[in-house]
């Protein structure tokens, strides 16, 4: 038989319960039901698990559920998937991008599909990376070719360079280097009126030499006349073999009798020397003849000048011929 006001217990018993699952602190059992026990686990257990929602929703999931049964279990198996998302998610950001997430409808799609997105544009990256580097490499390849063959470029036409402006069997200048050089340094004399001279080698009765030893000895006697005359003029000095038995040497800044000083120098280590060769000491004069441009001065620079000046000294070379050889002649003008 149930007591008269059931009806009323019964409405108060589900406010207290309501209130207990919606107050913000939920109030305590009312002395009166302090003996019904089956009231007591009830109430009880509903704040236990308010207390379980209220830290799950705010991220704790290490409560324990302190109950078994239908509720306990659901509560337990959410607890246990967001901990598993959470380690899920833990994955995906150290790069492992296979996880996939299996509950959770909606979100479960976007997280995946997330996740699948992340993979493909890592994998895009990789590629991009891959091919820059592959590029980068063919891109170095093709640098260290290009040096190289600017490198043989420049080491040919060093090469070309030296075989166009030197006698490839003294060494020294050849005519046309040595023309090149004498206009700029005529050009340089006038402008700044500066002393420029220029003296003629020609070894005397080379016919002979080659005549009596053969060619090949008449070619170190040339390379040694070549090897002497370098030896005793100035680095500034400018020396070329001129022709055939004949030297050349453009000296800057020395007046004509400075140059014939050096010239009398060279003509009496020539005599006083003779050339070693496999076939003996051979005794050698030569001839020399000076000039300078002094005298041309005036006016500047024409084709002429260059021709006028490399003809008196030869002019003079003839005179040191004409008076018997092994001698030097400054160029004087005819009376
Ligand atoms: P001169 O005293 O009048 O100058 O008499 P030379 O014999 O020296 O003059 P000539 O012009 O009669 O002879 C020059 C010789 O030089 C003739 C030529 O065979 C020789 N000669 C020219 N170039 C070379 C060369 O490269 N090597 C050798 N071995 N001889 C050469
Ligand atoms: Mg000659
Ligand atoms: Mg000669």
């Amino acid at each position: 038989m149930l007591p008269e006001n059931t009806h009323e217990i019964v409405e108060e018993v589900s406010h207290l319960l309501l209130d207990v699952i919606s107050l913000g602190s939920p109030p305590e059992l009312p002395e009166r039901y302090a003996s019904v026990e089956s009231l007591q686990t009830l109430h009880a257990r509903l704040v236990s698990l308010r207390e379980l929602l209220y830290a799950a929703a705010n991220g704790d999931l290490t409560r324990p559920v302190p109950f078994k049964g239908y509720m306990g279990g659901t509560l337990k198996a959410l607890q246990a998937n967001l901990r598993h998302l959470t380690w899920q998610t833990k994955m995906v950001a150290s790069g492992d991008f296979t996880q996939r997430v299996e509950f959770m409808g909606e979100f479960a799609q976007s997280f995946n599909a997330m996740v699948m997105q992340l993979d493909r544009t890592l994998k895009e990256l990789v590629d991009k990376d891959t091919e820059l580097s592959k590029s980068n490499k063919e891109l170095l390849k093709e640098i260290a070719i290009r040096k190289h063959t600017e490198a043989a470029l420049l080491e040919r036409e060093e090469i070309l360079r030296h075989l166009a402006t030197t006698d490839s069997l003294t060494g020294l200048y050849n005519r046309r280097h040595f023309n090149q050089l004498a206009e700029s340094e005529i050009r340089r004399a006038i402008r700044y009126s500066r002393p420029l001279s220029v003296l003629m080698l020609d070894i005397d009765f080379f016919k002979r030499v080659n005549d009596t030893y053969g060619h090949t000895i008449g070619d170190v006697v040339l390379q040694e006349i070549a090897r002497i005359t370098k030896s005793l003029v100035r680095t500034t000095d400018i020396a070329a073999r001129y022709g055939g038995e004949e030297f050349i040497v453009l000296l800057p800044e020395t007046l004509a009798a400075e140059a014939a000083n050096v010239a009398e120098k060279l003509r009496g280590r020539i005599e006083n020397a003779p050339i070693q060769t496999e076939k003996g000491p051979i005794a050698i004069t030569a001839s020399l003849g000076v000039s300078d441009v002094l005298e041309v001065k005036e006016g500047g620079y024409q084709e002429t000048v260059l021709t006028d000046f490399i003809n008196k000294a030869d002019q003079a070379l003839y005179a040191s011929k004409k008076t018997g050889r092994n001698k030097v002649t400054v160029f004087s003008p005819p009376l």
